[in-house]
């Protein structure tokens, strides 16, 4: 868990607003890596920058509310919000009803996922449905759109293009390859390795790529109980790591259970099989 170092000048840096699966984790023993389950902010020159006007985010888990906080605070706060929703498990979508841009009539959302407009509508309506949220998804103060992102064909946000590809998961989940003419990222969270066609997707788009983010929520010691739950390992991640001749490894989606120590050690222990390995946590810039 080093510091990110100094920002270099590059075409995007990523941030990370929550790093958690499955669900949010408070209290000390946690608060070094951070409780807050999936968000990860795309910043760059042409988006996400301040005063650019737009913003790419992968996943409205809880770490998006402060990333509202922070998005609303500016003096010129982001007039265009792009969210791509890796799949609709609660971790990935529970922070949105908390996100402050959604209440301003001066955001324009667009939200993304591999499923249609009409059910990625749904989902999000559904969970601020009574009695589960006050306030409608219908009475938000945001103009949303909703669309759906190919994963045959690449989408282009500026000078940034992103590709979805599928992930082997339950009910489903994308990875997002994240393309600049100088730099390469993967957001591959939610995925349990072992499932030959998924992994060859997963393998072919992180190839080479500067940054892979990748679903290390077990150990391999605890992996045998949970086969099926839908995810990887961190000793997968490094094989994966090695075998794309990946730059940097991110391990994400830490189990709730991860107390820091824990997160540290599997870091310390995931160095040596792949030694450009960080353990993600909340406030990385990369
Ligand atoms: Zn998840
Ligand atoms: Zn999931």
């Amino acid at each position: 868990m080093n510091p990110p170092g100094k920002e270099i000048a590059t075409p995007f840096h990523l941030r990370f607003w929550g790093v958690r699966g499955s669900i949010p984790v408070p209290g000390a023993r946690y608060a070094g890596v951070g409780g807050n389950t999936s968000c990860v902010q795309v910043l760059s020159t042409g988006i996400g920058s301040p005063g650019s006007g737009e913003v790419v985010i992968f996943d409205a888990g809880s770490g998006i509310r402060q990333l509202g906080r922070d998005l609303v605070s500016r003096p010129n706060p982001p007039a265009v919000i792009h969210i791509l929703f890796t799949h609709f498990h609660w971790d990935h979508v529970q922070g949105l009803p908390f996100f402050l841009p959604l209440y301003s009539p001066r955001t324009r959302l667009i939200l993304y996922s591999a499923h249609p407009p009409e059910e990625l509508r749904c989902v999000l309506a559904g969970q601020m449905r009574s009695p589960y949220f006050p306030v409608l998804f219908e009475q938000v103060g945001a103009k949303i759109e909703f669309r759906q992102i190919s994963c045959s064909e690449p989408t282009q946000f500026g000078d940034l293009e992103i590709d979805a590809f599928p992930l082997h998961h339950p009910q489903g989940s994308v990875g997002f390859r994240l393309v600049h003419p100088l730099r390469t990222a993967v957001y591959a969270t939610d995925h349990e390795h072992g499932d030959p066609g998924s992994q060859c997707g997963l393998l072919f788009k992180s190839r080479d790529a500067d940054v892979l983010i990748y679903d290390a929520q077990y150990t391999p010691a605890e992996y045998p109980k949970r086969v099926g739950w839908g995810h990887s390992t961190w000793l997968e991640a490094t094989q994966v790591a090695r075998r794309a001749d990946v730059k940097q490894l991110v391990l994400f989606h830490h189990d709730p259970e991860r107390e820091d120590d824990a997160v540290q050690c599997i870091e310390d222990q995931a160095r040596e099989e792949f030694a450009e390995t960080l353990a993600a946590y909340e406030g990385l810039v990369l």
